[in-house]
């Protein structure tokens, strides 16, 4: 039987990267200076910290002068595209170039806003969901202004993967690669996206039996390509994987705190058959390939 805290006593001594989460989120943001204590002590050494919209970029930048381990990425998410503002190219490029530590992200392809999600989801609530074509768009720009600076470009994809691939082989990549963020998609086309560029991202859900499925398909991610991740505030793990916990929404949405990824690795190294501070060594060297 597998027990979470015991791997963990070995985990202490690594250095952790979170390739993929939104610290500047409202709900973080009243906890910040405790989960930044806890960030320190799990022995974080880097952080991709995606802002969505223009609206978030400032909290971002503000976030990566605070902190040396935040990576601060800025993009337009496809949830975000249908609302976003007229300037948003020209801000995006002055971000580019005003930052050096600046990378692209979250852009990438939803189907499932468009097909799937329920009209009421109060995730989606105020926003305009854009179609498919116009999504492409904003993402296909923001991809090769990644492409020109080559800059690591972090992707969100949900129901599109096939759509998305066609894509990714039509337009200009980051020469250094790109992210497929909480990888979701089949064994089958990880050599085709590894074949383009893309790393791919373990999110602590993916520890639940019921992503089984998305869980296996790591087996499968060449060596040199794996990163970890939480995606937090989002994609909470299962209860008995936290090691760290927040009060959740008043709508009951559990909030995952950051330091959680010292239980995605403890709990992707178990299910790898690897020690802890092997996996870690693995995705530091991945981890600086692609956004150092
Ligand atoms: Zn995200």
């Amino acid at each position: 039987m597998f027990i979470p805290g015991l791997l963990w006593l070995k985990v202490e001594a690594v250095k952790l990267y979170d390739a993929h989460n939104h610290l500047q989120d409202e709900w973080l943001l009243p906890h910040l200076d405790q989960i930044a204590a806890d960030l320190t002590k799990a022995g974080i050494a880097g952080a991709v910290v995606n802002g969505t919209t223009p609206d978030d970029w400032a909290s971002v930048s503000a976030l990566a002068s605070r902190f040396p381990w935040v990576v601060p990425s800025y993009g337009v998410h496809p949830w975000d595209c249908g609302n976003r503002p007229s300037d948003w190219q020209g801000r995006l490029e002055s971000r580019l170039a005003t930052e050096p530590r600046a990378r692209v992200g979250e852009i990438g392809l939803d189907r499932w806003i468009l097909d799937s999600a329920k009209p009421d989801d109060p995730r989606l609530a105020g926003l305009r969901r854009a179609p498919l074509a116009e999504q492409k768009e904003v993402f296909v720009w923001q991809l090769e202004l990644a492409a020109t600076h080559n800059l690591a470009a972090s992707i969100h994809c949900i129901d599109a993967w096939g759509a998305l691939l066609d894509t990714l082989r039509q337009a200009r990549r980051p020469e250094r690669g790109f992210l497929l963020h909480a990888y979701a998609g089949s064994p089958e086309l990880v050599r085709p996206f590894a074949d383009l560029g893309a790393y791919f991202s373990f999110n602590g859900a993916f520890l639940d039996s019921k992503h089984e499925q998305h869980r296996n398909t790591f087996k499968v991610i060449p060596a040199d390509r794996l990163l970890v991740e939480t995606d937090a505030p989002a994609m909470p793990l299962r209860s008995a994987w936290r090691l760290y916990n927040l009060p959740a929404r008043p709508d009951t949405t559990t909030v995952n705190h950051p330091a959680n990824i010292a239980a995605v690795y403890a709990g992707l190294a178990a299910f790898l058959g690897l020690r802890v501070d092997q996996l870690a060594t693995r995705v530091e060297e991945n981890f600086n390939r692609l956004f150092g």
